[in-house]
């Protein structure tokens, strides 16, 4: 799934699973670093810039899906992650529960354009090369299925915000997220605190 989708749902998770803006960031954040292993396209792209080779997309093509999609990267996130929470282990657990929910969005709609370009999980990488799944019905990453979750978990996301005021945005900041729940508010014409 897109990042996008990972951080509405994972947010989705932490606000019905914390209960303190904290520890509600750093769950969302769990759902969503595992794709930090996918930021070797920005080295890929700068890389092809500057020595004006082809992009190969080789750090990106080697190390996402691999760095932080499996058990390893999940305990190493979630232990960081729970030294900044105010319930530690409470947090960490649910840092597991949001970081394998984006694993198992992963390994459901992660497909490439073409029929046979699956997206496996590795889940012992970067350790050990196995176990690695597939599912063979797996969505294109752009499919009708992964929109239409998307649209839901959107739509959810957008009414919770109206209702409690604070939305998916607070991990962008407070500032932001306020301007953003107050333009929320305007449109569904609620009254704005
Ligand atoms: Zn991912």
């Amino acid at each position: 799934m897109s990042p996008l989708a990972h951080l509405v749902g994972s947010w989705l998770v932490a606000v019905a699973t914390t209960t303190n803006p904290r520890d509600r960031k750093l769950v969302t954040l769990a759902g969503v670093l595992p794709d930090a292993d996918g930021l070797g396209a920005v080295v890929d792209v700068v890389g092809s810039a500057i020595s004006g080779k082809e992009n190969s997309f080789h750090y990106y093509q080697q190390y996402h899906h691999i760095l932080l999609h499996g058990w390893p990267g999940a305990i190493a996130v979630s232990v960081v992650l729970m030294f900044f929470a105010r319930q530690h282990w409470r947090v960490f657990l649910l840092c597991l529960l949001t970081f394998h929910l984006h694993l198992l969005c992963d390994l459901v709609g992660s497909r490439g354009p073409d029929y046979g370009d699956f997206w496996p999980i590795c889940y012992s990488e970067p350790l050990f090369r196995h176990p690695i799944w597939f599912w063979k019905h797996q969505w294109r990453l752009d499919g009708w299925q992964n929109l239409t979750l998307f649209a839901l978990w959107l739509a959810a996301a957008l009414w919770l915000a109206v209702k409690r005021g604070h939305s998916f945005v607070e991990m962008l900041g407070e500032r932001a997220d306020k301007i953003f729940v107050q333009a929320l508010r305007k449109w569904f014409r609620q009254p704005v605190p």
